[in-house]
């Protein structure tokens, strides 16, 4: 079992910002922008490459999800930035898929 997914049993701690029947979103233990929030779906995708046409729900749960807390927040105008890693060259080190909503500051690009 993965981290996250202990986190959704609540058998680690986590400080959760949302949870609906399908997504839990918390803070990023190691923050790289003033806002850093997960979002991940409770089914458990190791990767994106696991994903299907099927999936398209889940997925569009994860992006709302995480545009509607970000608006609920106040700093949708002002911008943000979605990111999904996918295994090891894009830097996934959690087995688990997840959105990862950074905010606060201006973002850099290219991302590195
Ligand atoms: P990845 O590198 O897989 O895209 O992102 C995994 C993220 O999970 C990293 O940003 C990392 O800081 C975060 N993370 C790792 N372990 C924990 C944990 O125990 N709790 C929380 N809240 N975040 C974690």
């Amino acid at each position: 079992m993965t981290l996250f997914a202990k986190i959704i049993r609540r058998e680690i701690p986590a400080d959760i910002v949302y949870e609906d029947d399908e997504v839990l979103a918390f803070r990023d233990i190691n923050p790289q922008a003033p806002v850093h929030v997960l979002f991940i779906p409770k089914q458990p995708f190791a990767t994106m490459n696991e994903l299907t046409d099927a999936d398209a729900p889940i997925v569009g749960r994860l992006v709302i999800a995480a545009t509607k807390w970000a608006k609920a927040q106040g700093f949708a105008e002002d911008g943000y930035r979605v990111v999904m890693n996918c295994n090891r060259d894009g830097g996934q080190t959690v087995y688990h898929i997840h959105l990862h909503l950074l905010a606060g500051r201006a973002m850099h690009w290219p991302p590195g």
